[in-house]
């Protein structure tokens, strides 16, 4: 492992290989640090190397980051989300990854209206459909895209998964296709992308580039970039 510094230089790089291997432009990838469990030290390091969207998974930790670390960066909620922490959510969070249920997105809309804030979001899919893992099946995502439309103050942007745990990463290619192909429907029955290009936010350290190559623009990298957590 290099310093945090020669990681993003190399994952950026990967990035771009990937983007170019699949015909996409580069640009359309974006790289999510994922800093859940990492000191200040190690975001500042990021920080000084370009990088400028992070992603926590706690919230009490990123209330922290958040507080400690001031304006400029753009954090997005990749954890787990309980309705009763929604208006501290929506307070911290720049985009909320997690939208798995209506309850979750109706105490963010109310908080949100409260702060004349909008919030990107993306709906969490649960595509290896794990029973441990939060997120909606792919047949719950359309009714949760259709509710989402009600709320004002949500912008709803794409979608999110994370596959089973695999040891090849070309195992996960099947899930990260299954996600961009209900995306793309969702899009043609007007559910999605409304706002822009439609975010799929898929892939982490260890197959970041399958996702890439199956049409993520959104890879949530940890270990790759800080070390072990
Ligand atoms: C921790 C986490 C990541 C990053 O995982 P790494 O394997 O460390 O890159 C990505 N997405 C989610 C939802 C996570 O919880």
């Amino acid at each position: 492992m290099g310093t945090v510094a020669e990681n993003i230089e190399t994952i950026r790089a990967r990035i771009r290989a990937a983007a170019e291997r699949a015909g996409r432009d580069p640009e359309s990838v974006r790289l999510v640090a994922v800093s859940k469990h990492q000191p200040l030290t190690a975001i500042r390091e990021a920080m000084a190397a370009g990088q400028v969207v992070f992603g926590e998974n706690y919230l009490q930790e990123a209330e922290d980051k958040v507080a400690a670390l001031g304006q400029g960066l753009v954090w997005h909620c990749i954890g787990h989300l309980q309705s009763n922490k929604a208006r501290i959510a929506a307070e911290v969070f720049d985009c909320i990854e997690t939208i798995d249920r209506l309850k979750l997105a109706k105490a963010l809309e109310t908080r949100l209206a409260e702060l004349g804030k909008t919030m990107p979001v993306l709906v969490q899919v649960n595509v290896g459909g794990e029973a441990q893992k939060a997120g909606v099946s792919p047949k719950e995502a359309k009714q949760l895209c259709h509710e989402l439309q009600q709320f004002p103050h949500l912008r709803l942007q794409g979608l999110m998964t994370m596959p089973p745990f695999v040891e090849n990463p070309e195992e996960s290619r099947a899930c990260f296709r299954q996600l961009r192909l209900l995306g793309e429907n969702l899009v043609a029955q007007g559910l999605l992308g409304q706002h822009g290009s439609m975010e799929l936010s898929m892939g982490m350290s260890g197959d970041f580039e399958v996702a890439i190559e199956e049409g993520a623009t959104l890879v949530r990298v940890g270990t790759a970039l800080f070390g072990e957590r």
